[in-house]
């Protein structure tokens, strides 16, 4: 097995990966909170974390990637102010949380796999998972790590030592007040203190997701109540991949708030380190800055696609980046990589389609890029340079194939296709491929039909589904 080498944000160093158990990698990564449909920015993090998937995989690891939904406890401040986002959500539309969340989580998983995200190993959904949380915090609680006010149950930060490990942040400076210092709840001891259950009351009086809970509350008997966003992850990483994970993912601005509080609970909990290699990716911009819902400058694949772009493009866009630096989105950067998937499309639909051996020094120089903390725009450049070697076609091809299973760029289908097929069928052909894999053969047969209205014809074949013009 080769060595992977990872920048870990807990040690800010550069590290040779060395998992728990010879041959697997537990790998959890924040997934999107289901309230919208995610934007780019959103699916950059997504493609991101079936990147470095598929490293770990192309070196021979069998991955149990786990990507959560979060359908409940995620209040528009990260830090437990406001509205929870899905109440939100359903308010705008009129639906309840739970349709709200089946109706985001549907188009999110169109977008991965328009975009050739591989399926996670688990997908668990935080309102699935509330026994878990509970057991999590009825535990923090015996051990003197959390405390009730008649408004919530608290972690208290002042007895875990290492808070500032991951984030390295001067509490001082950053919290908004010493002691009972928060407005909506005058009986929390530090302002700094996160919210691990929310009873059913003050400004969640009226909340719309609730489960009654062990938890004892003056103002609510019953206990009903609702998780806090950081212990949803905690309590669902636990359950998939155990007290010790080898590495957890998400966004930066999760390192001083969402991941740094998910380390305190878990630790304290579980009395185990809670995650071995901790990354972290750079954000998507828009005019330089964050893409964002709030800012008004998301984009979402939908208007992609309405403007012809090939999903598969805006992946390739991503790979031209490394996962640690800022990607800032103009629409002449996705034509220019439109462009150039194009061009590789091209020639590969010149080389036949006889696959040979694959070329051990190229395998070795993409193998080497990958494996340095996941460098993409290192293995496109190998990716150029074997396109214009001189080697045989067979050879050539297998290569390039061998490399699209880190780069998921299916070449495979460009392959399989002679002709230009249009970017909506490839959705469909994406999309009923999906369909196959879950063997939702009503969906499949409803896809078929949806393609050849289009005017193609598909065949189901040993290799995988062949769509050729009718
Ligand atoms: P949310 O739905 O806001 O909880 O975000 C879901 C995931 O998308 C998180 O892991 C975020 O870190 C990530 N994310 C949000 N905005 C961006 C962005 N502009 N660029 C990259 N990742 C983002
Ligand atoms: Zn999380």
């Amino acid at each position: 097995m080769n060595k992977i080498f990872l920048y870990n944000t807990l040690t800010r160093k550069k590290e040779e990966f060395k998992p728990l158990k010879k041959g697997i990698v537990s790998f959890y990564q924040c997934g999107p909170t289901v309230y919208w449909v995610q934007h780019l920015g959103n699916l950059r993090a997504a493609v991101l974390g079936d990147i470095i998937r598929r490293v770990f995989e192309y070196d021979g690891y069998k991955v149990k990637y786990v990507k959560n939904y979060t359908d409940v406890g995620h209040l528009t401040s990260d830090e437990d102010a406001g509205e929870d986002k899905m109440e939100k959500g359903a308010k705008r539309e009129g639906l309840s949380p739970e349709e709200i969340a089946q109706k985001y989580i549907n188009i999110y998983e169109q977008d991965a796999a328009d975009l050739n995200i591989k399926e996670p190993w688990k997908k668990p959904r935080a309102t699935r998972h509330i026994k878990e949380m509970q057991t999590m915090v009825e535990k923090l609680l015996q051990k003197g790590f959390a405390y009730a006010t008649p408004l919530a149950i608290y972690f208290d930060v002042s007895k875990f030592s290492n808070y500032t490990e991951l984030s390295r942040q001067n509490l001082e400076k950053n919290i908004i007040g010493e002691g009972s210092g928060d407005v909506s709840d005058p009986a929390k001891k530090n302002a700094r203190d996160f919210a691990l259950w929310f009873f059913r009351a003050g400004i969640h009086v009226n909340a719309l997701q609730f489960w009654k809970s062990p938890f004892k509350s003056l103002l609510v008997k019953s206990g009903e109540g609702f998780p806090g966003w950081h212990i949803e992850c905690s309590a669902m990483s636990k359950k998939y991949l155990g007290n010790t994970l080898d590495v957890h993912m998400g966004g930066i601005e999760h390192i001083p708030v969402h991941h740094t509080n998910e380390i305190a609970q878990s630790e304290a909990a579980n009395g185990v380190k809670y995650v071995n290699y901790w990354l972290h990716n750079e954000h998507l911009l828009a005019n330089e800055e964050k893409m964002a819902k709030s800012s008004g400058t998301s984009l979402t694949l939908a208007e992609l696609k309405e403007k012809k772009f090939n999903p598969l493009a805006l992946r390739y866009y991503f790979l031209s980046a490394n996962y640690r630096s800022p990607q800032n989105f103009t629409w002449e950067a996705l034509q220019a990589a439109q462009n150039g998937l194009s061009g590789i499309y091209h020639k590969i639909k010149e080389l036949g389609d006889k696959k040979g051996a694959v070329n051990v020094e190229y395998k070795d120089k993409f193998s080497t890029f990958v494996n340095d903390d996941f460098n993409t725009p290192g293995a496109l450049s190998v990716l150029q340079e074997v396109i214009k070697l001189n080697i045989s076609s067979e050879d050539k091809l297998a290569t390039l194939l061998d490399f699209d299973r880190v780069l998921g760029l299916d070449f495979e289908r460009t392959l399989n296709n002679k002709e230009e097929i249009p970017v909506e069928v490839i959705s469909l052909i994406e999309q009923r491929k999906k369909a196959r894999a879950e063997k939702n053969w009503p969906e499949s047969d409803r896809l078929r039909a949806e393609i050849e209205a289009k005017g193609f014809s598909v065949e189901d074949t040993k290799e995988g589904m062949k769509v050729s013009k009718k």
